[in-house]
C-alpha cells in the first residue's frame, strides 16, 4: 500500500459535481501526469489532495484517498504535509520581498530546524543557479529561476510526493527542460514521485510514467505515457 492511492473520489462545489469519481495513483519514485482541458478537474484533485477543498467552498462527497496506507482524507493541510505530500502551487509562489535564502528557511518545517542547512544545500545542490542568488530578492529572479526556489521550497518539507501545479506555465522551453532534467536527478537520487499536473500535454506526456486524462471530473483515459506519445 506504499504510494499515492485516490480511489472513487467525488467532490462537489456547492452541490455542483466537480469530480465524479476517479482513481489514481503515484507509486513511489513514479512520475505521473494528470491531464486536460480547462475546467476539467485538475485543481480540484490537488486542493482534494491538499486537504484544502474547504478554502474554496469545496467538499469531498465520497472516496478515499491513502499515502502510505494512511489516510489523507483525515488529515489537515498541515499533516499532509507532514505525512510526505507537497505541492508547489501555480504561478510560482514565493515571497518576492524576502530574500532566496530567507524563502528556503521559512519553509523548513520546525521539526526540522536542525537540518535546515543540509536540506537547503540538497535542494541548491539540484538548481546551482540559485545558489549564486541566495541574497537576492525572489522578486528580482527570472521566472524560471522563481520556479526553481518554488520547487525547493516544497523540497524543504522532506516529500515523498511532490505535486507540481503547471510547471511550465509562461516559461521558456529550454528552462522548463532544465527543470525536469534536474527533477529526473531527484528522483533518481530521492525516489520520490511525481505528479506534474500541466497543460503542456507534449511535456506531460515526455516527463511522465503513466498519464491520466481528466475531462468533465472524469477519467477519460489513462496509461502509459510512452505509448500515449507515439501510438497514432
Ligand atoms: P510498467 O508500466 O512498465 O508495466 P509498472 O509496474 O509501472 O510497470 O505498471 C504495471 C501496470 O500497472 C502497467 O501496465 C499499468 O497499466 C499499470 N500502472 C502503472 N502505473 C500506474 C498508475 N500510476 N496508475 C494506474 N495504473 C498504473
Ligand atoms: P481545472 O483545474 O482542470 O481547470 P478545476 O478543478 O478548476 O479544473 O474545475 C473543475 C470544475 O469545478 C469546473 O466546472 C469549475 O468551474 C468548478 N470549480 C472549480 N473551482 C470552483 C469553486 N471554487 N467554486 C465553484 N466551482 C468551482
Amino acid at each position: 500500500d506504499d504510494g499515492l492511492t485516490v480511489t472513487d473520489l467525488v467532490v462537489e462545489y456547492s452541490g455542483a459535481r466537480a469530480l465524479d469519481g476517479i482513481s489514481l495513483r503515484v507509486a513511489p519514485g513514479q512520475r505521473v501526469a494528470l491531464m486536460g482541458p480547462n475546467g476539467a478537474g485538475k485543481s480540484t484533485t490537488i486542493r482534494a489532495l491538499s486537504r484544502v477543498l474547504d478554502l474554496y467552498r469545496g467538499r469531498a462527497v465520497s472516496g478515499t484517498i491513502r499515502f502510505d496506507g494512511r489516510n489523507v482524507g483525515a488529515m489537515s493541510p498541515q499533516e499532509v504535509v507532514r505525512a510526505g505530500i507537497a505541492h508547489v502551487p501555480e504561478g510560482r509562489k514565493i515571497f518576492s520581498e524576502l530574500t532566496v535564502r530567507e524563502n528556503l528557511k521559512v519553509a523548513v518545517p520546525r521539526a526540522a530546524r536542525g537540518s535546515a542547512g543540509d536540506r537547503i544545500e540538497q535542494a541548491l545542490s539540484l538548481f546551482p543557479a540559485l545558489r549564486g542568488r541566495l541574497d537576492m530578492q525572489g522578486g528580482w529572479l527570472s521566472g524560471g529561476e522563481q520556479q526553481m526556489l518554488a520547487i525547493c521550497r516544497a523540497l524543504m518539507t522532506g516529500p515523498r510526493v511532490l505535486m507540481i501545479d503547471e510547471l511550465s506555465l509562461g516559461l521558456a522551453p529550454k528552462v522548463v527542460y532544465w527543470i525536469v532534467e534536474q527533477l529526473e536527478v531527484l528522483r533518481r537520487d530521492t525516489h520520490v514521485g511525481v505528479l506534474l499536473v500541466e497543460q503542456n500535454a507534449r511535456l506531460a506526456l515526455k516527463f511522465s510514467d503513466y498519464a491520466y486524462v481528466l475531462e468533465n471530473g472524469r477519467i477519460a483515459y489513462s496509461g502509459d505515457s510512452d505509448a500515449l506519445l507515439h501510438d497514432p
